[in-house]
Protein backbone atom coordinates (compact mmCIF):
# COMPACT_ATOMS: atom_id res chain seq x y z
CA UNK A 1 0.00 0.00 0.00
CA UNK A 2 1.23 3.48 -0.97
CA UNK A 3 1.76 5.95 2.11
CA UNK A 4 -1.23 8.49 2.99
CA UNK A 5 1.16 9.58 5.65
CA UNK A 6 1.22 13.24 3.54
CA UNK A 7 0.88 16.50 5.88
CA UNK A 8 -2.31 18.10 5.58
CA UNK A 9 -3.57 21.40 7.00
CA UNK A 10 -6.33 23.39 6.80
CA UNK A 11 -4.86 27.05 6.81
CA UNK A 12 -8.43 28.86 6.13
CA UNK A 13 -11.62 27.78 6.00
CA UNK A 14 -12.15 25.15 3.34
CA UNK A 15 -8.27 25.70 2.34
CA UNK A 16 -5.87 22.96 2.78
CA UNK A 17 -1.68 23.26 1.96
CA UNK A 18 -0.67 19.02 1.31
CA UNK A 19 2.69 18.87 1.67
CA UNK A 20 4.25 16.63 -0.76
CA UNK A 21 7.54 15.72 1.89
CA UNK A 22 9.06 19.37 0.95
CA UNK A 23 8.47 18.40 -2.82
CA UNK A 24 5.78 20.66 -3.64
CA UNK A 25 2.74 21.68 -2.39
CA UNK A 26 -0.73 20.81 -3.30
CA UNK A 27 -3.72 22.73 -2.55
CA UNK A 28 -7.23 21.88 -2.06
CA UNK A 29 -9.70 24.54 -2.03
CA UNK A 30 -13.42 23.08 -0.61
CA UNK A 31 -16.56 25.06 -1.73
CA UNK A 32 -20.16 23.89 -0.09
CA UNK A 33 -20.89 22.45 -3.73
CA UNK A 34 -17.57 20.80 -5.36
CA UNK A 35 -13.26 21.36 -4.20
CA UNK A 36 -10.51 22.46 -6.37
CA UNK A 37 -7.20 20.58 -6.25
CA UNK A 38 -4.18 22.69 -7.50
CA UNK A 39 -1.66 20.28 -8.56
CA UNK A 40 -0.62 16.38 -7.99
CA UNK A 41 2.98 17.19 -6.99
CA UNK A 42 5.86 14.79 -7.64
CA UNK A 43 3.62 12.08 -7.07
CA UNK A 44 4.84 10.35 -3.91
CA UNK A 45 2.70 8.23 -2.06
CA UNK A 46 -1.20 8.08 -2.52
CA UNK A 47 -2.26 11.88 -2.92
CA UNK A 48 -5.84 10.91 -4.20
CA UNK A 49 -6.71 8.91 -1.55
CA UNK A 50 -5.77 11.61 1.26
CA UNK A 51 -7.68 14.07 -0.89
CA UNK A 52 -10.64 11.69 -0.75
CA UNK A 53 -10.64 10.38 2.69
CA UNK A 54 -8.95 13.16 4.63
CA UNK A 55 -10.49 16.43 2.70
CA UNK A 56 -13.02 16.29 1.04
CA UNK A 57 -16.18 14.10 -0.30
CA UNK A 58 -17.17 16.47 -2.94
CA UNK A 59 -16.61 15.86 -6.55
CA UNK A 60 -13.77 18.27 -7.46
CA UNK A 61 -11.76 19.09 -10.69
CA UNK A 62 -7.86 18.90 -10.63
CA UNK A 63 -5.69 22.03 -12.21
CA UNK A 64 -1.92 21.89 -12.79
CA UNK A 65 -0.47 25.35 -12.73
CA UNK A 66 2.31 24.07 -15.53
CA UNK A 67 4.06 20.55 -16.68
CA UNK A 68 6.64 20.52 -14.63
CA UNK A 69 7.21 17.18 -13.25
CA UNK A 70 7.30 18.07 -9.72
CA UNK A 71 3.24 19.25 -10.41
CA UNK A 72 2.24 17.16 -12.61
CA UNK A 73 4.30 13.96 -11.24
CA UNK A 74 1.14 12.68 -10.02
CA UNK A 75 -1.48 13.44 -12.19
CA UNK A 76 -1.63 9.99 -14.07
CA UNK A 77 -3.66 9.00 -10.46
CA UNK A 78 -6.32 11.00 -11.38
CA UNK A 79 -8.99 10.78 -14.60
CA UNK A 80 -8.37 14.15 -15.96
CA UNK A 81 -6.71 17.37 -15.24
CA UNK A 82 -6.76 20.71 -16.32
CA UNK A 83 -3.96 22.82 -17.58
CA UNK A 84 -3.39 25.85 -19.99
CA UNK A 85 -3.06 24.42 -23.60
CA UNK A 86 0.77 26.22 -23.83
CA UNK A 87 1.89 23.47 -20.97
CA UNK A 88 -0.69 20.69 -22.58
CA UNK A 89 2.12 18.94 -24.88
CA UNK A 90 3.88 17.03 -22.41
CA UNK A 91 5.35 14.49 -25.32
CA UNK A 92 8.90 16.57 -25.41
CA UNK A 93 9.13 17.67 -21.70
CA UNK A 94 12.58 19.17 -20.74
CA UNK A 95 12.20 17.31 -17.50
CA UNK A 96 9.46 14.50 -18.11
CA UNK A 97 7.35 12.93 -15.09
CA UNK A 98 9.33 9.44 -15.63
CA UNK A 99 9.43 6.77 -12.51
CA UNK A 100 13.30 7.52 -12.89
CA UNK A 101 12.85 11.48 -12.56
CA UNK A 102 10.56 11.93 -10.37
CA UNK A 103 12.74 9.48 -7.63
CA UNK A 104 15.33 11.58 -8.84
CA UNK A 105 13.74 14.99 -7.69
CA UNK A 106 12.25 13.05 -4.26
CA UNK A 107 16.06 12.11 -3.74
CA UNK A 108 17.17 15.42 -4.26
CA UNK A 109 15.31 16.69 -1.67
CA UNK A 110 15.94 14.67 0.58
CA UNK A 111 19.38 14.91 0.35
CA UNK A 112 19.07 18.90 0.83
CA UNK A 113 17.08 19.00 3.66
CA UNK A 114 18.91 16.16 5.30
CA UNK A 115 15.23 15.12 6.85
CA UNK A 116 13.86 11.72 7.51
CA UNK A 117 10.73 11.65 5.41
CA UNK A 118 8.31 8.69 6.56
CA UNK A 119 7.98 7.05 2.95
CA UNK A 120 9.66 4.86 0.51
CA UNK A 121 11.16 5.59 -2.33
CA UNK A 122 10.96 2.21 -3.34
CA UNK A 123 7.24 1.43 -2.63
CA UNK A 124 5.99 4.82 -2.81
CA UNK A 125 6.92 6.47 -6.23
CA UNK A 126 5.22 4.37 -8.67
CA UNK A 127 4.66 4.59 -12.51
CA UNK A 128 1.23 5.70 -13.85
CA UNK A 129 -1.30 3.44 -15.03
CA UNK A 130 -2.59 5.85 -17.57
CA UNK A 131 -2.59 9.20 -19.02
CA UNK A 132 -5.09 11.90 -17.69
CA UNK A 133 -7.44 13.27 -19.63
CA UNK A 134 -6.42 16.68 -20.70
CA UNK A 135 -8.83 19.57 -20.30
CA UNK A 136 -7.93 22.97 -21.42
CA UNK A 137 -7.50 26.12 -18.70
CA UNK A 138 -8.58 29.40 -20.55
CA UNK A 139 -7.34 32.55 -18.77
CA UNK A 140 -10.07 34.18 -16.91
CA UNK A 141 -11.79 30.65 -16.36
CA UNK A 142 -13.90 30.77 -13.33
CA UNK A 143 -14.43 27.86 -10.97
CA UNK A 144 -17.46 27.96 -9.10
CA UNK A 145 -16.71 25.46 -6.13
CA UNK A 146 -20.75 26.82 -4.27
CA UNK A 147 -19.81 30.24 -1.92
CA UNK A 148 -16.42 30.85 -3.70
CA UNK A 149 -15.18 31.17 -6.73
CA UNK A 150 -11.96 30.38 -8.22
CA UNK A 151 -10.52 32.43 -11.12
CA UNK A 152 -7.63 30.93 -13.36
CA UNK A 153 -5.30 33.62 -14.66
CA UNK A 154 -2.39 32.91 -17.51
CA UNK A 155 1.09 34.37 -16.08
CA UNK A 156 3.98 32.74 -18.38
CA UNK A 157 7.35 33.04 -17.23
CA UNK A 158 8.32 30.01 -15.52
CA UNK A 159 6.76 28.10 -18.24
CA UNK A 160 4.71 29.50 -21.53
CA UNK A 161 1.57 27.84 -19.92
CA UNK A 162 1.98 29.02 -16.16
CA UNK A 163 -1.24 29.58 -14.49
CA UNK A 164 -2.21 30.89 -10.90
CA UNK A 165 -5.51 31.02 -9.13
CA UNK A 166 -7.37 33.66 -6.57
CA UNK A 167 -10.08 32.26 -4.78
CA UNK A 168 -12.44 35.23 -3.80
CA UNK A 169 -13.40 33.73 -0.02
CA UNK A 170 -9.87 33.32 1.42
CA UNK A 171 -8.49 36.28 -1.38
CA UNK A 172 -5.12 34.36 -1.77
CA UNK A 173 -3.42 34.16 -4.68
CA UNK A 174 -2.00 30.50 -5.33
CA UNK A 175 0.94 31.66 -7.66
CA UNK A 176 2.09 28.08 -8.67
CA UNK A 177 5.73 28.53 -9.58
CA UNK A 178 4.78 32.48 -11.02
CA UNK A 179 6.04 34.04 -7.76
CA UNK A 180 8.67 33.10 -4.99
CA UNK A 181 11.61 34.32 -3.70
CA UNK A 182 13.96 31.96 -6.34
CA UNK A 183 12.35 32.71 -9.36
CA UNK A 184 13.44 30.44 -12.21
CA UNK A 185 12.60 32.41 -15.81
CA UNK A 186 12.20 30.32 -18.73
CA UNK A 187 14.58 32.00 -21.23
CA UNK A 188 12.24 30.48 -24.16
CA UNK A 189 8.98 32.04 -23.56
CA UNK A 190 7.80 34.00 -26.51
CA UNK A 191 10.86 32.83 -28.28
CA UNK A 192 13.43 35.05 -26.66
CA UNK A 193 14.98 36.60 -23.62
CA UNK A 194 13.20 40.13 -24.51
CA UNK A 195 9.99 38.50 -24.91
CA UNK A 196 10.23 36.25 -21.87
CA UNK A 197 10.84 39.82 -19.70
CA UNK A 198 8.46 41.63 -21.54
CA UNK A 199 5.39 38.78 -21.39
CA UNK A 200 6.47 37.74 -17.27
CA UNK A 201 6.22 41.69 -16.41
CA UNK A 202 3.03 42.02 -18.06
CA UNK A 203 1.98 38.99 -16.58
CA UNK A 204 2.58 39.45 -12.61
CA UNK A 205 1.75 43.27 -13.39
CA UNK A 206 -1.72 42.40 -13.59
CA UNK A 207 -1.99 40.19 -10.95
CA UNK A 208 -0.24 42.26 -8.81
CA UNK A 209 -2.77 45.34 -9.71
CA UNK A 210 -5.31 43.21 -8.06
CA UNK A 211 -3.71 43.01 -4.42
CA UNK A 212 -5.91 44.36 -1.60
CA UNK A 213 -9.15 43.80 -4.16
CA UNK A 214 -9.03 40.10 -5.42
CA UNK A 215 -6.64 39.00 -3.21
CA UNK A 216 -4.27 39.75 0.40
CA UNK A 217 -1.84 36.72 0.74
CA UNK A 218 0.19 34.79 -1.58
CA UNK A 219 1.18 31.42 -1.55
CA UNK A 220 3.33 29.61 -3.48
CA UNK A 221 3.48 26.30 -4.57
CA UNK A 222 7.02 25.01 -2.70
CA UNK A 223 7.37 26.32 1.00
CA UNK A 224 10.93 26.24 1.47
CA UNK A 225 10.67 29.84 1.72
CA UNK A 226 7.79 30.12 3.62
CA UNK A 227 6.40 28.13 6.34
CA UNK A 228 3.83 25.31 5.68
CA UNK A 229 0.11 27.07 5.70
CA UNK A 230 2.15 30.48 5.87
CA UNK A 231 1.99 32.91 3.28
CA UNK A 232 4.75 34.14 1.26
CA UNK A 233 6.10 37.67 2.37
CA UNK A 234 4.39 40.25 0.88
CA UNK A 235 6.96 41.69 -0.53
CA UNK A 236 8.01 39.03 -2.79
CA UNK A 237 5.96 39.75 -6.02
CA UNK A 238 6.67 43.31 -5.99
CA UNK A 239 10.36 42.47 -5.61
CA UNK A 240 9.93 39.86 -8.45
CA UNK A 241 8.40 42.40 -10.51
CA UNK A 242 11.19 44.92 -9.60
CA UNK A 243 14.15 42.21 -10.32
CA UNK A 244 12.41 41.73 -13.82
CA UNK A 245 12.44 45.42 -14.54
CA UNK A 246 16.08 45.97 -13.65
CA UNK A 247 16.84 42.92 -15.70
CA UNK A 248 14.94 44.32 -18.62
CA UNK A 249 16.78 47.90 -18.30
CA UNK A 250 20.08 45.99 -17.71
CA UNK A 251 20.90 47.17 -14.38
CA UNK A 252 20.13 44.31 -12.51
CA UNK A 253 22.33 42.96 -9.57
CA UNK A 254 24.22 40.06 -10.73
CA UNK A 255 25.52 37.46 -8.24
CA UNK A 256 26.56 34.28 -7.94
CA UNK A 257 24.90 31.18 -5.40
CA UNK A 258 24.68 28.21 -4.58
CA UNK A 259 22.11 26.38 -6.84
CA UNK A 260 19.27 24.79 -4.84
CA UNK A 261 18.65 22.00 -7.36
CA UNK A 262 22.22 20.85 -7.98
CA UNK A 263 23.01 17.91 -5.82
CA UNK A 264 26.67 18.16 -7.01
CA UNK A 265 27.17 21.91 -5.30
CA UNK A 266 27.21 23.33 -8.21
CA UNK A 267 27.16 27.84 -8.42
CA UNK A 268 24.64 29.57 -10.78
CA UNK A 269 24.18 33.10 -11.99
CA UNK A 270 20.97 35.22 -10.84
CA UNK A 271 19.66 38.79 -10.57
CA UNK A 272 18.77 39.83 -7.11
CA UNK A 273 16.28 42.50 -5.23
CA UNK A 274 15.79 42.68 -2.21
CA UNK A 275 14.71 39.03 -1.09
CA UNK A 276 14.00 37.89 -4.80
CA UNK A 277 16.61 36.05 -7.02
CA UNK A 278 15.87 34.81 -10.22
CA UNK A 279 17.68 32.73 -12.69
CA UNK A 280 17.27 32.43 -16.47
CA UNK A 281 16.24 28.68 -16.82
CA UNK A 282 16.43 26.68 -20.68
ZN1 LIG B 1 8.07 24.65 -11.95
Amino acid sequence: MLTRALPYYEFSEGVFEIDEFDCVSVFVIVGEKRALVLDCGNGIGDLRWVIENRITDKPYDVVLTHNHADHIGGAGFFDEVWIHEADSDWSDLLVPPTLEGRKGYAELIRGRENKNYNYDPERDIVDWQKEPAKKILKDGQVFDLGGRTVTIYHCPGHTEGECVAIDDKSKILFSGDACNRNFLLNQNVGGSKEEALRLTLEGLERIYAMKGTAFETVYNAHHDFRGFGSPLGDDVLPNTIACLKSMRDGTAKIIQVPDQLSAEGAMKEVAEYGNVQITWLG
